[in-house]
């Protein structure tokens, strides 16, 4: 395995990208948006920028990294992929129109696995010829930092399929748990409902954003409050997984707290979009 595809250039797809050349692979990344695929290439430039000074890298390697990726607008260069990544935005439309394309592009035998958060793994194999060659590989967010990678397997995923996605995340460097699919899989299942939770509390008025944050932090020795979690998020993520869990469990229990939706609704994505819970200037 050397060629990794990437599509979707946005925060999981840049850091995916970077996680990847680090670790000797070619990488292509993709987005419908030039915009997108410029702005990740500066940004993984600056991340190994960040990754030299800090002594985590030399500059001959974030170098030769950096010389490992190409960004283009085109689904079609990634015909000489042996795996490709799936991180385009969290909706279920969308996600599968990029797959039906991509079955027809990348060869037979190329793997193809999704970043999903919430989506059903089995559902998104379903648009494809031959379901077997298609998993779950759910990185976290910042991707260069976090260590955990969950390796989702849908009903007709092949034990070859999951052991080399499994692979694949222990050569970048990344720990792998596996897991059945089922709705927001394991971290997220636990992880986002709890961040519904601190909004439905600072929508009710009980506690300051700051307050609210303090308190996880120092009271249930989190290393980030939930509201600063939901920002580096996104806030339309989080509605879209809680929509997936609200829908698929089919329980009032994870319905979306209705402030979420409000500033969803406003453009108030979180760091991405300069404005959440904080500013982002
Ligand atoms: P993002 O909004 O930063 O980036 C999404 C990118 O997908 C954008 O650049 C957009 O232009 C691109 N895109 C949309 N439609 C496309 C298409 N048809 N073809 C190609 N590109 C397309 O989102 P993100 O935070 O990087 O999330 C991407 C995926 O990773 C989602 O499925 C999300 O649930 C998952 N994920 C996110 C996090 C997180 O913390 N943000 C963590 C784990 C997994």
């Amino acid at each position: 395995m050397q060629t990794i595809g990437i599509i979707g250039a946005g925060q999981m797809g840049s850091g995916i990208a970077l996680v990847c050349a680090i670790a000797g692979l070619d990488v292509i990344v993709t987005d419908l948006d030039e915009h997108a695929v410029k702005r990740s290439i500066e940004s993984i430039a600056a991340n190994l920028g960040r990754m030299v000074s800090k002594g985590k890298t030399t500059s001959a390697e974030a170098a030769s990294a950096l010389e490992r990726i190409k960004g283009s607008t085109l689904l079609t260069v990634l015909a000489e992929c042996d795996f490709v990544i799936e991180a385009a935005t969290e909706n279920v439309q969308i996600k599968e129109q990029i797959l039906r394309k991509l079955d027809a592009i990348v060869r037979p035998n190329a793997i193809i696995a999704t970043n999903t958060s919430s989506v059903s793994v089995t559902r998104l194999g379903a648009t494809l010829n031959d379901p077997s060659r298609f998993t779950g590989m759910h990185f976290f967010n910042p991707v260069p930092l976090m260590a955990l990678v969950e390796v989702i397997r849908g009903l007709q995923t092949s034990d070859v399929t999951f052991d080399a996605t499994v692979g694949l995340a222990k050569r970048i460097g990344k720990t792998a748990i596996c897991v059945k699919n089922s709705p927001g899989f394991v971290v997220n299942r636990i992880l986002i409902p709890m961040i519904n939770e601190a909004i439905f509390v600072l929508h009710e008025g009980h506690a300051s954003a700051a307050e609210i944050d303090e308190g996880m932090k120092l009271g249930a020795n989190h290393p980030i409050g939930p509201l600063a979690l939901a920002d580096l998020i996104g806030l339309d993520t989080m509605l879209a997984i809680m929509d997936v869990l609200y829908r698929d469990f089919n329980d009032s229990k994870y319905r979306p707290a209705p402030l979420l939706k409000e500033m969803v609704d406003a453009g108030y994505l979180g760091r991405k979009s300069g404005q959440g819970f904080y500013t982002y200037p």
